[in-house]
């Protein structure tokens, strides 16, 4: 064990001391010994006993903790605050620009338990509330935490969606030839994406010697159908080399998911790629309709095509009105009027405005008589910008117990009513089906908002039952919202065939804090898309008269 080993003991044990408050002095003690132990010149491993004690600064204490590092390889005392700290809040320790006393803060005040849920809170506007963070430490946090997250190399689809397509254009003009394209998760608009594959029809020598001058692609590995590469340091990029004539076999190859693509080769044995143009030609050659790239996830798929049942499904344009919405009452940056005038010029006809509940203080939520306040403003911008219409809603609370936060009175002042829950998230799945069941059936419940509270890349959600969930929605009428924010994607998109043979409404929602993220809806459409959601089933794609029937019909059951 060596001298920086060593420190790095004692600098751990000094900043986990903080973030449990525990006592300041020799937390600055042992962080003082970090550095000192970091300048020796002399390799402590080497000393007798006697002599580490004789180290000017290094007393009894410390001489015997350093002693136990040497001998056991730990220290018991920072053992014991390691398995009392989440693994998240260790992983917080490597963010820059927040140190331990904010984490502290951050973990125990803001109930925040790892780097993903501190990531959205930033983008929430949470971490302003408290004292310490202003808007520049929020906007620092934020950076390095995207950082931070590019190295360990999974990314958001949205993250790398212009990426992507960007690198499609820049290998078809490096390789002279248009028939490269993206493959794998990619192509399939998986939520998350680890790499980014792409078929290049030349052999490896040539791929090879193409890159070689690249100084953003660093070479990672080989096998004997692909080269790995690392991008700008950030995510990987996989490259199958090919023969010209068996490109479009090798794109269809890699595509589809492997269940998806051993389920055709087994039904259609035949089919001569030699004599195939374009991808469409390989469904055309077995007879089925064409399948798109995003619908290559289960075998299932190819019996709809046979049968020619593929609906034409949703489109980001078939989003008519902004459902699920924050303002500055709650924890959004713009006014109503902003968010309304933001709508119009994109072409919805109506907005769903729905900040926060009162239970969420955290958030700002409105208190009653802000309700009433809110109210007014809305009434007073509906004449204003007639016909475009600001629908009253709010995103309540689903309380511990499964009630709305607000007594019956208030919740029928509310054109609609989105129910999430925001609060107790660790529960098992009894627990969330209590509350959720109960929410889903309370009679002012409108739509069920985020249903496992999950956030990709970092919380699991809490565990349901979702047909039970999506059984109850049916019977009280209760929408399900897909929340279309690139970190929720929540329902998740392999629950939603389940829900659409039950009939049941769905509601591609943004859930934006801000003007530039009503374009979240486009990725709640594309992974609507990937389960054959049509225009029909969603919600957000009633126009304006279309939607106050809807909600008419609501009120009236
Ligand atoms: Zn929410
Ligand atoms: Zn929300």
């Amino acid at each position: 064990m060596n001298n920086k080993e060593i420190a790095h003991q004692f600098s751990l044990l000094s900043k986990l001391m903080d973030i449990h408050g525990e006592n300041s002095f020799k937390s600055t003690t042992y962080s003082v010994t970090a550095y000192k132990i970091g300048q020796l010149t002399v390799d402590l491993q080497t000393l007798s006993e006697e002599n580490i004690f004789k180290i000017n600064g290094i007393g009894e204490t410390i001489g015997k903790k350093i002693l136990e590092i040497l001998s056991t390889g730990k220290l018991k005392i920072l053992e014991d605050l390691i398995s009392k700290t989440p693994d998240g809040i260790l992983e917080m320790l490597k963010i820059k620009g927040i140190g331990p006393k904010k984490i502290s803060l951050i973990w125990k005040e803001m109930g925040i338990e790892n780097i993903g849920e501190l990531l959205y809170a930033c983008n929430e506007n949470r971490l302003l509330l408290y004292k310490g963070f202003g808007k520049k430490t929020q906007q620092n946090v934020i950076e390095s935490i995207e950082f931070y997250l590019k190295q360990q190399g999974s990314f958001l689809f949205a993250q790398v969606e212009t990426l992507g397509a960007d690198l499609e254009i820049f290998l078809q003009k490096l390789f002279s030839s248009k028939e490269i394209k993206s493959t794998g998760d990619f192509a399939r608009h998986a939520e998350t994406v680890d790499m980014l594959e792409y078929v290049i029809p030349f052999s490896s020598k040539v791929i090879l010697e193409k890159f070689e001058p690249l100084e953003e692609f660093e070479f990672l590995e080989k096998n004997e159908e692909s080269i790995l590469y690392k991008y700008n340091d950030g995510i990987k990029i996989k490259i199958y080399f090919t023969e010209k004539n068996s490109l479009l076999k090798k794109l269809f190859e890699t595509t589809g998911s492997a269940a998806f693509v051993s389920a055709f080769e087994i039904k259609f044995p035949a089919i001569d790629f030699q004599k195939i143009n374009n991808e469409k030609e390989i469904f055309e050659q077995a007879q089925i309709q064409y399948i798109a790239p995003y619908l290559r996830e289960n075998e299932s798929v190819i019996e709809v095509a046979e049968k020619h049942q593929i609906p034409q499904v949703i489109e980001p344009g078939d989003i008519k009105g902004i459902i699920h919405c924050h303002s500055n009452w709650s924890d959004g940056v713009n006014t109503l009027e902003q968010l309304a005038k933001a709508c119009i010029k994109s072409g919805k006809e109506y907005l769903v405005i729905s900040d926060h509940s009162k239970a969420a203080s955290y958030a700002q939520g409105l208190n009653e008589s802000q309700i009433k306040e809110q109210h007014l403003l809305v009434d007073e911008l509906n004449e204003k910008l007639n016909p475009f219409k600001i629908f009253k809603s709010i995103e309540s609370d689903i309380l511990n117990d499964g009630s709305l936060d607000y007594s019956n009175s208030v919740l029928s002042t509310f054109d609609l009513v989105i129910a999430s829950v925001h609060s107790n998230l660790k529960m098992n799945e009894d627990k969330a089906m209590m509350r959720l069941l109960k929410a889903i059936e309370n009679p002012y419940t409108t739509i069920l908002g985020h249903m496992t509270g999950r956030l990709l890349l970092s919380r699991k959600g809490f565990p349901v039952d979702y047909k039970k969930i999506i059984d109850a929605c049916v019977a009280n009428n209760v929408v399900i919202e897909i929340n279309a924010h690139p970190r929720r994607l929540d329902m998740r998109w392999q629950w939603i065939s389940y829900a659409l043979s039950k009939n049941v409404l769905l509601s591609i929602d943004p859930d934006a804090h801000s003007i530039p993220e009503f374009d979240n809806t486009r990725y709640g459409v594309l992974v609507a898309q990937k389960a054959m959601v049509t225009k029909r089933n969603n919600l957000s794609s009633f126009t304006l008269n279309e939607f106050e029937n809807f909600l008419k019909r609501k009120q009236s059951i």
